[in-house]
């Protein structure tokens, strides 16, 4: 019986600090690298997951959430249900006009059109069907019919945010590292108490760049993110304009499957219609200029280029 070592890859750098890890602990034939890719990321991860490829010599995996087993139930649906429960023919008729069109094979629309609405910060559910379900489906896959385990190398640490130190942090100095999830399969943390200056120290050592994001003022190389804060809407609004007006592209069409026809990736405060209304993506790039509570424009980060660098890391130093 033997382990797989399956790091799972974002394009940050976490993840490819961890990636460095497990080829420094285990032999490269026993390690593999997966990539859940949700059509929502910025290029230059794209790009950089390439550089990490031939600068650290592995293969990374893409893995993309298909939903067309779900999507055709979902239509059919749409077209049998909703006039039966009173939703006005106008809006079943519009809500079909997109389903009708099948897949768009963008992971993270075509989940948004099938739910009818965006992920929000109490719903969620980007993370686990977009990341969690492809990747868990790759490692069981490499361990189907063998003797073999997987364990599954997560690049996360505490002290990045209060709720993961809650859950992960045990008694005393333990931290909850490694844990069975049955059928072979293993959770494993070995970064949890690594400090940001470690992450870049073990870039630095095997001759790694960083995400050249970081260099952009972003904390975060994900994809734009119902999480992301002002500094990085601002960053994404500045240098990637084109991705913003993809995001409001995607606001039609997802409000055309939404039963109130209206559907937004940042609601204003408030999960109700008017919240709905007063929000979007463009409002949040409004809002992201701003400081004190949103009212007053930060003029001095205006007046910042967009190829000023800004890393909230000192990479530049
Ligand atoms: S980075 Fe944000 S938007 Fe993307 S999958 Fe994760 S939680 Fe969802």
């Amino acid at each position: 019986m033997s382990i797989i070592h399956v790091v799972s890859m974002s394009g940050g750098k976490d993840s490819t600090a961890t990636a460095i890890l497990a080829l420094e602990q285990h032999n490269r034939d026993a390690c593999r690298f997966v990539f859940a890719d949700t059509g929502n990321e910025h290029e230059m991860t794209y790009d950089y997951l390439r550089y990490l490829e031939s600068n650290l010599g592995i293969h990374i995996e893409f893995v993309r959430r298909n939903f067309s087993d779900v999507w055709w139930p979902r239509r059919d649906y749409v077209r049998d249900a909703w006039p039966s429960k009173g939703v006005p023919m106008d809006v079943v008729q519009r809500a079909l006009s997109v389903l009708e069109r099948g897949p768009t094979g963008i992971p993270f629309l075509d989940l948004c059109i099938i739910k009818g609405r965006f992920p929000s910060r109490m719903a969620q559910f980007c993370t686990h069907e977009l990341k969690v379900v492809p990747i868990t489906e790759y490692q069981l896959s490499l361990i189907a019919g063998t003797e073999h385990l997987a364990w599954s190398w997560q690049g996360v640490r505490i002290e990045e945010s209060k709720a993961r130190r809650s859950k992960l942090q045990g008694t005393g100095a333990c931290v909850i590292s490694f844990h069975e999830l049955g059928g072979g399969l293993f959770n494993y943390r070995p970064i949890l108490r690594w400090k940001w200056q470690d992450v870049f120290e073990a870039h630095s050592l095997y001759g790694i760049k960083p995400n050249p994001l970081y260099l952009q003022g972003r904390e975060r190389v994900g994809c734009l993110c119902i999480n992301s804060g002002k500094q990085e809407i601002n960053a994404w609004a500045k240098r990637d304009k084109d991705h913003i007006e993809r995001i409001a592209e995607w606001k039609d069409i997802v409000s055309q499957v939404s039963k109130r026809a209206n559907a937004t990736f940042f609601p204003a405060p408030g999960d109700n219609d008017t919240a709905r209304e007063r929000g979007g993506i463009w409002q949040r790039v409004e809002w992201a200029k701003t400081t004190r509570g949103g009212r007053q424009y930060n003029l001095l980060d205006q007046l910042d280029g967009p190829t000023a660098c800004s890393s909230s890391y000192g990479l530049c130093e």
